[in-house]
C-alpha cells in the first residue's frame, strides 16, 4: 500500500541517499539532463530532484507546502511530484537546464522506503489486530479505508521504534549516553522526563551536552519553544534535522538506543469515548459497537466503521451466519425503516448466542404474489454470497408469518437523506471518505463479478456518519464466468438518470456501467442529497448526455473529485475506467486531505532547559 504520491514514478527512488543517487546517475551515463527524484531525508513529505548537467550533480529540494502543493525553493507550486517533474522537463526555470532523461530503476529495484514508512505497515497491523481483533480481509479492509486516521492514531508512539528514542533515563544517564564514543556536533537523542510524562531532547555541540524540553499544548502536538508544532515526536525529530528551530544546531547523527530495535511500540491507552460530536437518531440509540471496540477507544477520537459491530460480524461464524433463522430468535419492532413494492423493512432484534444484535427485516406482504416473492429469494442469493464491511450483509431467511429477508442495520439511514438533513456537521472530507467506502464496496462486487444495477445515494446507506454500507440488492446480477455483462431481455421499471448510455440503449449492464452509477451517486452525496439532472426527465436526460452535456459540479465539491465524476461519465464504457481505478483515486484524495499536516509555523530561540 503506496500513500506516497511519487511511489509510481519511474525514476523515483524513495529513501536513498544522496551518495546513492550519485551513484544511480553515473551507472546511468551522466548524460546532460539526467534526473531522477528521492525522498528528502529531512523534510517531511519532501523531495530531492538530482540532476546530471557537465558531469556534475545538482541537487535541489521539493519542499511540502501547508497547502499540499510542492516547489523547488523560488520556483512555481505544483499539484504533486510527478506534475513538477513534468513543468521542469519543459522549462528550467531556474534550474542548470530542462529534465531530460529520466533516470529509470532498474525492474528488480523497489522504491526504498523511508523512516517511518517501514515502520508502518507492521505497525498498522499490529495495531487493527489488537484494538479490533480483526484478521484477513477484515484487517485489509480496515487498513485501505481507514489508513490516515490509523496512522494519526499510532504516529503517537512512533518515536518509540526509533533510534534515537532512549525512554525513560535521566538527564545524567542521556550525557554519559552522548558522551560516549564519537561526540560529533548534532549527535542526539529523546528521553522521557522524570515524573512529568514529558520528553526532552539532548544534544551535543561543542563537546558540550544540551538539554531542551520538547513541549507539549493542549491539542498535543509537540514543538520546540515558540518553534513548529507536530503532531508526533519523530515529524519534529525530522524536522529539527533540517532547521534548528531554536536549537544551537540541526540536529544530526542519533545517539542509538541498541536495546530500541525490534521493540514493540505501546498502543494508546485504551478508555471509552462517548460519540464523535454526531448525535446519532434515537433509533440509533443502540449503535452496534463491539465490545472489543467498547474497551479500546481513546479518548478524543472519531468512531471508526471497525468500532461497530457491522465491520465484521463473522468473530464467531456460527454465531450469526445462520440462513435459516428461527422465527423465536428474531424480535421484530413495529418501528417500520422503510418501503417497497415488496412490503416493508422494519427494526428488529435477532438473538445470538453471544447476545442481541439489532437487524433490519425485509417482510414480504403476505398478499404478495409469485413474482415478488422469486424476486426477494433471488436478492437474498446474492446477499448470501457476499461478504465485506462495506455492503450489507443478509443475516438469514426466516419463513414464518411473513417470508422475512433479516439483514445488518444501518441506522443512520439512506446516504441522500442523511446528507440533507444534516448539512451544517457533515464535512466535505467526511464525504470523500465515505464515498470512499462505497467504491471499496464496489470494488470487492467488481472482483467477484456482480453487477449491482442500482447503485445510488438511496441505496447507500449509513451505519453512522463515518460508516456506508451498499444495500439493496434486487436488481443485482451475478455475472457468468466468461461474462461480463448482464443482458437484461426488456426494459423494466429502471433508474435511468443513475444508467450508462449502454444500459439504455443496449440494455447491457457491466461493473463498468455501475461505474457509471457510482458518478452520479458521488454528485448526489457532494450535492449534500441533491437530485441529479433536476428538472429533467429521464428520457431527456439520454439526449442531453449524447450532445455531450454532463451535470455541472456540486458548489464546494473538491476539483478532484468532479473530475472522478467526470471520468465515471465518459461516454464508452471501455474508455470508462473499472473500479480497481476509481477506488485507487478515491483512496488517493481521501489519504491526501486526510494527512494534510496543520503545524502553525512560528519562529523563536529555544531556551536550553536546566
Ligand atoms: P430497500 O427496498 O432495500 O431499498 O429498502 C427500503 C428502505 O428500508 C431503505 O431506503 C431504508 O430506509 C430501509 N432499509 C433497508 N435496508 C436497511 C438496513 N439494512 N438497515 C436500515 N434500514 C434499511
Amino acid at each position: 500500500m503506496s500513500t506516497d504520491p511519487a511511489g509510481e514514478l519511474p525514476f523515483y527512488y524513495g529513501s536513498i541517499s544522496r551518495t546513492d543517487a550519485e551513484q544511480q546517475l553515473k551507472l546511468a551515463g551522466m548524460v546532460d539532463g539526467l534526473f531522477l527524484l528521492r525522498q528528502c531525508l529531512r523534510s517531511l513529505g519532501g523531495y530531492v530532484l538530482s540532476i546530471v548537467w557537465n558531469l556534475e550533480f545538482h541537487h535541489y529540494s521539493v519542499e511540502k507546502q501547508l497547502n499540499g502543493t510542492y516547489c523547488i525553493a523560488g520556483g512555481k507550486p505544483h499539484c504533486g511530484p510527478a506534475e513538477l517533474c513534468e513543468f521542469y522537463s519543459k522549462d528550467p526555470d531556474g534550474l542548470v537546464c530542462t529534465l531530460r532523461k529520466p533516470c529509470l530503476r532498474s525492474p528488480d529495484m523497489l522504491v526504498k522506503p523511508g523512516v517511518f514508512d517501514s515502520l508502518r505497515e507492521n505497525m498498522l497491523r499490529e495495531y487493527v489486530k489488537q484494538t479490533w481483533n480483526l484478521e484477513g480481509d477484515a484487517m485489509e479492509q480496515a487498513i485501505i479505508s481507514q489508513a490516515p486516521q490509523l496512522e494519526k492514531l499510532i504516529a503517537t508512539t512512533a518515536h518509540e521504534k526509533m533510534p534515537w528514542y532512549h525512554g525513560k533515563i535521566s538527564r545524567q544517564e542521556g550525557e554519559r549516553r552522548l558522551y560516549s564514543g564519537v561526540q560529533p556536533d548534532g549527535k542526539f537523542l529523546v528521553r522521557d522526563r522524570d515524573e512529568s510524562g514529558t520528553f526532552a531532547l539532548s544534544m551535543m555541540y561543542g563537546k558540550t551536552v544540551y538539554h531542551y524540553q520538547i513541549l507539549q499544548d493542549k491539542s498535543g502536538k509537540f514543538s520546540m519553544p515558540e518553534g513548529t508544532k507536530f503532531d508526533t515526536i519523530w515529524q519534529l525529530v525530522e524536522y529539527l534535522k533540517m532547521k534548528n528551530d531554536g536549537l544551537v544546531v540541526v540536529l544530526g547523527e542519533a545517539c542509538v538506543n541498541s536495546k530500541a530495535a525490534g521493540k514493540t511500540p505501546n498502543l494508546p491507552s485504551a478508555r471509552r469515548h462517548g460519540t464523535n460530536g454526531y448525535t446519532p437518531p434515537p433509533k440509533a440509540a443502540a449503535s452496534a459497537l463491539s465490545p472489543a471496540a467498547m474497551a479500546s477507544l481513546p479518548p478524543d477520537r472519531d468512531l471508526l466503521p471497525m468500532d461497530c459491530d457491522g465491520f465484521n460480524p463473522y468473530h464467531n461464524p456460527n454465531d450469526v451466519k445462520r440462513f435459516n433463522i428461527k422465527r423465536n430468535l428474531l424480535l421484530i419492532d413495529e418501528l417500520e425503516l422503510g418501503s417497497g413494492n415488496f412490503g416493508c423493512v422494519r427494526k428488529g432484534v435477532l438473538k445470538t448466542d453471544s447476545g442481541q444484535i439489532d437487524v433490519a427485516i425485509k417482510v414480504l406482504k403476505s398478499d404478495n404474489e409469485k413474482l415478488v416473492k422469486e424476486e426477494m429469494m433471488r436478492e437474498a442469493e446474492i446477499m448470501h454470497q457476499l461478504d465485506n464491511p462495506f455492503i450489507v450483509r443478509m443475516l438469514g431467511l426466516c419463513n414464518a408469518e411473513n417470508l422475512m429477508l433479516v439483514m445488518e442495520m444501518a441506522s443512520a439511514g439512506p446516504l441522500n437523506k442523511f446528507l440533507s438533513s444534516n448539512k451544517d456537521s457533515v464535512t466535505m472530507e467526511n464525504i470523500v471518505g465515505l464515498m470512499h467506502q462505497v467504491s471499496m464496496g464496489m470494488k470487492y462486487l467488481e472482483d467477484k463479478n456482480f453487477v449491482h444495477r442500482d447503485l445510488a445515494a438511496r441505496n447507500v446507506l449509513l451505519v453512522n456518519k463515518q460508516f456506508a454500507k451498499i444495500s439493496d440488492f434486487g436488481l443485482s446480477k451475478a455475472l457468468g464466468a466468461d461474462d461480463n455483462y448482464y443482458k437484461a431481455r426488456t426494459a423494466g421499471k429502471w433508474p435511468l438518470k443513475w444508467y450508462a448510455p449502454e444500459c439504455i440503449k443496449f440494455h447491457k449492464f457491466s461493473s463498468k456501467s455501475d461505474v457509471w452509477s457510482f458518478g452520479v451517486t458521488m454528485w448526489e452525496a457532494f450535492s449534500y442529497g441533491g437530485k441529479p439532472y433536476k428538472k429533467m426527465k429521464g428520457t431527456e436526460v439520454m439526449n442531453f448526455l449524447m450532445d455531450g452535456h454532463r451535470m455541472d459540479s456540486p458548489a464546494g465539491c473538491p476539483e478532484r473529485m468532479y473530475s472522478v465524476m467526470n471520468e465515471c461519465w465518459i461516454y464508452s464504457h471501455e474508455e470508462r475506467p473499472d473500479f480497481m481505478k476509481v477506488e485507487e483515486s478515491m483512496r488517493s484524495y481521501h489519504y491526501s486531505i486526510s494527512k494534510k499536516a496543520k503545524p502553525e509555523a512560528t519562529a523563536g530561540a529555544a531556551e536550553p532547559i536546566k
